[in-house]
Order: structure tokens, then sequence, then C-alpha cells
């Protein structure tokens, strides 16, 4: 069986609301570094039922599990193992070696040119393509929630912490448990909203933060009402994906399938006149 003592545990590397996480190494093969992170469960509130387990499991791993079903994303960090003891429920995840947050990766950078913002954009909208095909939304999406690994600049989504399974039925104001900067609008205004397009305004929100240094919106009334403030250094096709992903109306909103495809993304093509 699997236990806490085959893991010599190291440095805190992150701290969030409910739990910690360390870097660790498995003793029997020294090399390999996970990261664990470590949570009370009596404070966890969502269990979900998982195929080939007696009880339900956290959401949070539930969620995980059908993301770890090959073949896996490259994008999405991976979930080895997890283990509970006594109250405590600790998940075995792949360390993302030599990662920063992409909060911290925007902090320390001015000014990212396009070219790096889009790589890092790709690779998010793959982890969020492969969460739809597999029925998770994630519903946390923030850049502390965005691992950057230097200097390569791969990127990893974490945190499944608010993910919630995708159902045909919308999802309710109440259903969305992540940071408040990052509800959609139809949220606020209709309280219902869909993963998909909810998933678009996020793209958006991600890419105004990556190009502008800060958030698009910081309260719940810029989000319904308030004017993007988008900085004249950026391309047309920039403006153009930011403001398309960040239409208030879901029905009007870029589809998520429309994304990839925008032109900013294939900077061949001519840009919008
Ligand atoms: P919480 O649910 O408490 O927000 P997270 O899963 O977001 O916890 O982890 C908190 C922080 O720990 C992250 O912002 C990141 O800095 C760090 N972290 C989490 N998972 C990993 C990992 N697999 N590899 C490296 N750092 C990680
Ligand atoms: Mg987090
Ligand atoms: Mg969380």
């Amino acid at each position: 069986g699997l236990d806490l003592t085959q893991f010599e545990v190291g440095d805190l590397i992150g701290e969030g609301a409910f739990g910690q996480v360390y870097v660790a190494s498995h003793k029997r093969s020294k090399r390999v570094k996970v990261a664990l992170k470590c949570m009370v469960k009596s404070q966890q509130d969502r269990y979900l039922d998982v195929d080939g387990h007696s009880t339900p499991v956290l959401a949070e791993v539930a969620m995980m599990l059908r993301l770890m079903k090959a073949p896996r994303c490259p994008n999405i960090i991976r979930l080895h193992n997890w283990l509970e003891i006594e109250d405590n429920c600790v998940l075995i995840l792949e360390y993302a070696e030599s990662c920063q947050t992409l909060l911290q990766y925007i902090k320390d950078t001015a000014d990212i040119e396009e070219n790096q913002a889009r790589q890092l954009m790709r690779q998010l909208i793959r982890a969020i393509m492969f969460c739809t095909e597999r029925g998770v939304f994630h519903g946390d999406i923030h850049t502390a929630n965005i691992l950057v690994t230097l200097p390569r600049l791969e990127l990893k989504l974490i945190d499944f912490g608010c993910a919630q399974p995708i159902t045909q039925k919308p999802f309710n104001k109440s259903d969305y448990r992540g940071a408040g900067h990052g509800m959609p609008p139809e949220a606020l205004r209709c309280r219902v909203f869909h993963a998909n397009p909810a998933y678009v305004w996020t793209i958006g929100i991600m890419l105004y933060e990556i190009m502008h240094g800060r958030l698009a919106f910081n309260n719940r009334q810029s989000i319904m009402f308030g004017a993007i403030q988008i900085h004249p250094r950026l391309s047309t096709a920039c403006v153009d994906l930011i403001s398309q992903c960040l239409i208030r109306n879901p029905a009007k909103r870029l589809q998520l399938h429309q994304v990839e495809e925008h032109c900013w993304f294939n900077p061949t093509t001519p840009n919008p006149v």
C-alpha cells in the first residue's frame, strides 16, 4: 500500500485557503519529485461517486480522475494518487519543475510579447478543450492556478478544487465556487450559465491579464458594466480576440471551437480590417 512514509517531504511550495502544498521525493525512486497537496477533509464539503470506489471521494479527486484516463493532456497537472489519513486527504501530484505561477510570471515580466502570450494561450485552450471533452468545468481558472515552466513556457493547469461535472443543465450562480473576479457576467445577470461560454470569458480574462499585467475587471459591477481599457501597443488581432471573448451576451460571444481559429493564433492570415 501507499503511505506518507514512502516520501521525503521537502519545502512548502504553496498555500491556499484550505491546504498546503509541499515538494517531496519518493524514497525508493529518489529522483521522482511530487507535489503533496494536503487538505483537511472536514473542511471540504463536496464528494462525488467514482467508478471503482465504494465510497465517494473529494470532488477535486473525482474531477481530476476523469482527466487522467489515457490519452492525457500535457497541460493539466497529473494526479498520481491520493491518500486519506484520518481527517486528511493528500493529493500526490506531478511536480512542475522550475515553474512559477502565471501570477508571478506576469509580475516579473514587463510587457509580455504577443508571441509568448500566444504560446501560453494555445496551451491554456488545449487544457480547457480537454476538460470540456471529459465533462469537467474547472470553475477557478486564474493566474495562481496556472503554472508556467521556465524557460520553455510549458503551461500546467492546477487546482480542481472548485471543479464540477458538466451536464445538460446549466450551472447556477451558486455553483460557481471560484474567485469572484472570474465569474462570467451571465452568472451575475441571469444567475445561470453554461460551461463553454464561461470558459471563453475566462480565455478573454486571461489574455487581457497577460497583456496588461492587471485584471480586466476588479469587481462585480465592472464585470457587468465596466468598459475594458485596452493598451494601444496590442495588435489589431489581439484586441479583436480579447473583445470577442469578453462580449457580455454569451450568445454573441465567440464560441469555444472558434477561439483557436481566430486570426491571432494564425499570424500569417490577414488581420481583420
Ligand atoms: P488551493 O486549492 O489551496 O488554492 P492549489 O492547488 O492552487 O491550492 O496550490 C496552491 C499553490 O501551490 C499554487 O498556487 C502553486 O504555487 C503551488 N502548487 C500547487 N500544485 C503544484 C505543483 N503540482 N507543482 C508545483 N507547485 C504547485
Ligand atoms: Mg489555488
Ligand atoms: Mg483550490
